[in-house]
């Protein structure tokens, strides 16, 4: 019996004509194999967080939840192999077992990993690339049901391609990231005015190894965040209370739990932009929102990497994220904020809610049709290309004769 399924925040429900949670790696190719042969199309679920209408399928869900656990790992090279159906957290835990870390995390920790490469999912630290970044190695089962296997040294472009795929390229069952050390950071919120922040944002932003801040509608407060090496930080700032205070190991510290549940649309800005987008946006919230929208506006930088479709693309990164509760309208207010992005260079968040197809988005994207090319090669026959995919990506799905 069809079963609705449903994101994170409620906001994206369909009925896939079947749920499936294969028991290994075969199972998996069995199941794609026989959906391309009939044309039908497959979508790979992560942990569901997404907003975006990325997994959305009338045909064929498949989550990976069965595929758990630690594959191997490398204290010399700092690498390890996961099974993709683990989230950041379950794999924190288990890299943290070995001495192992990724260089950054998110908001939270309760996506998958391979759902947070899928997306360019990132943190904040303008030195910190997208948690994308970091993949190195990866199989996974092709849009025709074959299962291959791809390290960055024997073949960099495809790497390229693999972070931020969107799962366009084929379902990923296990990947390898190249990590660090565990290690600790010092985590501080302060408490300040927006035009002090706004003032000391360039030394801030160059001062911490994490930065990011968020500035709440209804008053002129902002929240900072600073993370830090112990040892290396700043002791104070003359113009900022410290409202918390903790240090432990990263996967400890960087992400929290997140109790409300929120809509949010976010766009990746050339860095020199950022500023002038905010501006532009509070003065927008000031005017017409600020009676309805209570939530933060937050801002945080992304260092640029060579992904093809990573929002950080070749470009030094900051991203402006605009949030609404999911129980209170939000499209009004993200409509109206969305132009703003767009005049001032931003590229959306691929997991956030964006109104963009391709024509807008290949202008922003200079491998565009590289990544078209790769994806070409692992899914002909179009299994993986759901309607969302296709407007996004600009592709038609062949039509299989069965
Ligand atoms: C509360 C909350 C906090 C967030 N915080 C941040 C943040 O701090 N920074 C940020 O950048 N984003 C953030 N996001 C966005 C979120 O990180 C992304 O939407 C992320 O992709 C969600 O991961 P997921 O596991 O839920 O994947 P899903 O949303 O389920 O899927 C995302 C993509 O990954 C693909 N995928 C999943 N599994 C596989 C696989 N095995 N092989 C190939 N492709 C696969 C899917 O097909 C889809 O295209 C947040 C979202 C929420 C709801």
């Amino acid at each position: 019996m069809p079963q609705e399924w449903s994101n994170w925040s409620g906001s994206l429900r369909f009925t896939p004509d079947s749920i499936e949670t294969p028991r290994d790696e075969r199972h998996l190719a069995e199941l794609v194999q026989r959906a391309a042969a009939a044309g039908r199309t497959v979508r790979v679920v992560g942990a569901g967080h997404s907003s975006s209408a990325l997994v959305k399928t009338d045909d064929v869900l498949i989550s990976l939840e069965r595929f758990q656990g630690l594959v191997a790992h490398d204290s010399n090279t700092h690498r390890a192999t996961l099974r993709t159906g683990m989230t950041l957290h379950e794999a924190g835990q288990k890299l943290l077992d070995v001495n192992l870390a990724l260089h950054n995390l998110g908001d939270v920790d309760v996506q998958t990993v391979v759902g947070a490469v899928g997306t360019g999912t990132h943190g904040s630290g303008k030195r910190l690339q997208n948690l994308a970044a970091a993949l190195v190695g990866a199989r996974l089962v092709t849009g025709t049901g074959d299962i291959i296997e791809r390290t960055i040294e024997d073949d960099p472009q495809f790497f390229c391609a693999a972070r931020c795929s969107l799962g366009a390229l084929g379902i990923f069952t296990e990947i390898t990231l190249q990590l660090m050390p565990a290690y600790q950071l010092r985590r501080r919120e302060w408490c300040t005015h927006v035009d002090d922040c706004l003032a000391h944002l360039n030394e801030l932003i160059e001062q911490n190894r994490n930065f990011d801040f968020y500035w709440y509608p209804r008053s002129d407060e902002v929240k900072l965040r600073t993370l830090n090496i112990p040892g290396r930080e700043r002791e104070t700032l003359p113009y900022a209370t410290v409202v918390e205070d903790e240090t432990g190991w990263s996967g400890d510290v960087i992400p929290k739990t997140r109790e409300l549940k929120f809509e949010e649309m976010e766009y990746a800005l050339p860095a020199e932009a950022g500023p002038a987008c905010l501006r532009e946006i509070r003065e927008r919230v000031k005017e017409k929102h600020r009676r309805t929208v209570g939530w933060r506006v937050l801002y945080r930088t992304v260092a640029p990497d060579d992904a093809y479709l990573s929002p950080a693309h070749a470009r030094e990164t900051v991203t402006i994220s605009i949030l609404q509760n999911n129980t209170l309208p939000y499209r009004e207010y993200f409509n109206d904020i969305e132009p703003i992005f767009r005049a001032h260079g931003g590229r959306p968040h691929w997991g956030k809610l964006h109104s963009l197809r391709a024509e807008e988005l290949r202008p922003l994207y200079p491998m565009w049709d590289a990544f078209l090319a790769a994806r070409q090669q692992t899914d002909p026959t179009g299994t993986f290309l759901n309607r969302y995919l296709g407007e996004l990506l600009g592709i038609v799905k062949p039509v299989v004769m069965t």
